[in-house]
Parts: C-alpha cells; sequence; structure tokens
C-alpha cells in the first residue's frame, strides 16, 4: 500500500455545491477512495469563486463548517489535524489526516485578527493568493501589476510562521514570490505548480523558483490540471513523469510532493480520472527511480514539511 500526502484538492467546495458528500461520491476524490493509500493526508483547500469576494469571511465560513461537519460525520476514517502529533495519532488509529488550508488572502478581508481566528478554527496552510490581486500580494493574473508582497501580506506571512501556518506560494506573481522568498524563515511550500521549462504557463515555476523552494526546505506539489503538465497537446502519465524528472533534476529528491488539484478541474490528464490513479503515478516514479524516491515523493517529503512549520 502507498503512503500519500496530497498538499491540494478542492473537494470541500466542489462537494458543498454540488451538493454532495465526503464519504463516496462521484467526484474525483472521496473517503472510501482515500482508504487505498496507507495513512493518507489530504490538504483540503477552501477556494472562492470571485463573485464571493464582497461577502469573502462569510462564505469562507460556510465551507469550513461544512468541511468539519463531513470530518466529524465520518469520525472512525478521518481526523482533523491540528499538529503533527494528530497525524501519527491519525496513522495509529488507521484513519486518514485532514489539514484545512485557505487558497487566497481574500478570506482575510485585510484583518489580521481573522488570521488568528482561522489558525483557531484549524487552518494550517494559506495559499496567499489566487489568480487576482488582494490585499496581500497580485496573484499571478495581475501581469500589469508587477506588484509583490504588500505590507499586510508581510505581516501575514510573519504571523503564520509564529503561528505554525504553511506559506503556500501557488498563483503568487513571480515578484510575489521573490519576495517570499527574501522574508521567510521556514520553509514554505508550492502545493500545486508544475515545471515551465517543461511547460510554459504562468502558473508553472521557473527553475530559479524551484530552487528558492528546495533552499528553503520546501516541496513543490504536482498539479495534474492537463494544461499546466502540456500546453500543446492531451497530457497523459509521462507527461507528468516529465515534470517529476526536471523538478528532481533541480531540486533534488526531497524536493517533490504531489498536489493533484483534483475537483478543481474536469481536465485530468489520460490515464488519471481520480484519487485512485495517483498510485498509477506512485508506481510511474518507483520504475524510474526506485522506492525511496517514490516514497518520498508519495507521501514523506510534504510530511516533513508539515512536521518542521505545524
Ligand atoms: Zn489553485
Amino acid at each position: 500500500m502507498w503512503g500519500y500526502a496530497d498538499g491540494h484538492c478542492d473537494t470541500i467546495v466542489k462537494l458543498l455545491e454540488e451538493k454532495k458528500r465526503l464519504f463516496r461520491n462521484d467526484e474525483q476524490l472521496d473517503i472510501e477512495k482515500m482508504q487505498t493509500y496507507a495513512a493518507p493526508v489530504q490538504v483540503f483547500a477552501i477556494w472562492l469563486d470571485p463573485k464571493y469576494y464582497s461577502s469573502a469571511m462569510r462564505q469562507t465560513m460556510k465551507y469550513i463548517k461544512f468541511y468539519y461537519s463531513e470530518i466529524e460525520g465520518n469520525s472512525e476514517f478521518i481526523g482533523h489535524v491540528n499538529s503533527f502529533a494528530d497525524i501519527l495519532q491519525n496513522r495509529r488509529e488507521k484513519k486518514i489526516s485532514a489539514l484545512l488550508a485557505l487558497e487566497g488572502g481574500e478570506a482575510l478581508e485585510g484583518e489580521i485578527s481573522a488570521l488568528h481566528i482561522y489558525h483557531r478554527l484549524g487552518v494550517r496552510l494559506i495559499t496567499l493568493t489566487w489568480n487576482h490581486r488582494n490585499q496581500l500580494a497580485d496573484g499571478v493574473a495581475e501581469t500589469g501589476g508587477r506588484g509583490g508582497l504588500t505590507n499586510f501580506g508581510r505581516q501575514v506571512i510573519r504571523e503564520m510562521e509564529r503561528l505554525g501556518m504553511i506559506v503556500d506560494v501557488s498563483h503568487l506573481s513571480e515578484t510575489g514570490f521573490w519576495d517570499v522568498a527574501e522574508i521567510a524563515v521556514k520553509p514554505f511550500i508550492a502545493s500545486h505548480s508544475n515545471a515551465k521549462t517543461i511547460c510554459d504557463v504562468p502558473r508553472n515555476l521557473s527553475d530559479e523558483q524551484l530552487r528558492a523552494i528546495a533552499q528553503n526546505g520546501g516541496v513543490v506539489g504536482i498539479n495534474l490540471y492537463a494544461p499546466f503538465l502540456a500546453a500543446d497537446r492531451e497530457a497523459d502519465i509521462e507527461d507528468i513523469l516529465r515534470h517529476i524528472y526536471h523538478i528532481i533534476s533541480i531540486v533534488g529528491e526531497d524536493g517533490i510532493a504531489m498536489g493533484s488539484d483534483l475537483d478543481g478541474t474536469d481536465h485530468l490528464p489520460i490515464g488519471i480520472s481520480n484519487v485512485l490513479d495517483v498510485k498509477r503515478i506512485f508506481e510511474r516514479v518507483e520504475k524510474e527511480f526506485g522506492i525511496r524516491v517514490a516514497q518520498k515523493f508519495a507521501s514523506e517529503n510534504l510530511l516533513r514539511v508539515i512536521n518542521q512549520v505545524l
């Protein structure tokens, strides 16, 4: 059985919008399918559709409430994680570990006390921006802005590191990225981003960015959204391997992880339709790099960062 630790999925948002449940559903990730892995760890992100930006905190509360009702309703199979010790406890009880994340600092509504309250509500990772500009920084789609971190964004990062929350730079503008690299003291991650050298789209990372993440002890999570794997054709598992091969060549075998983006897209590579198929990627990595690298990629590298930061 493969270990499994994944830095990003949009399942909570998808399920509430579609009125479906976490134990079993016909989307891309559920408890039943995750039980085919050993001691799985999943980061559940709360992504806000821009239509909710005017009521960002209120909408975030709805998702957080739904997250806890699904976790607590399935408490014999899955447990929320506030600390690394909780992951070890869940492992002993043969439960899935769930981490709660915010995708986009909009949810803070520019208020640092909101960060403290989200921490108390169990949020342990924040993707600083989505694609647009927010109170923390510019997202990657603000191509005319050249904006990096705001003063508030810097304050948020300092407080996140102090509280024990993982800083996530996926979706962040390049200027913002280098601001984070400069001020981060703890490892930061790109939870769901691939290599620009292999697929040149704005959401992927340059080799210099990959190196900076690894130098801080962070990880890059492989994103399964097909257009971020191959821009000119339908991506398949070999395209995923191409990114993994390149990222490992730049950051080494300790800097890569999974960041599936499951339930964030219907456009997955040929051969991947849900979380069950992720083990096919692990098997290909094992064939290419051996079992140790495959285990690090499948779970150990992301767990190391969680252990260091939380
Ligand atoms: Zn995303």
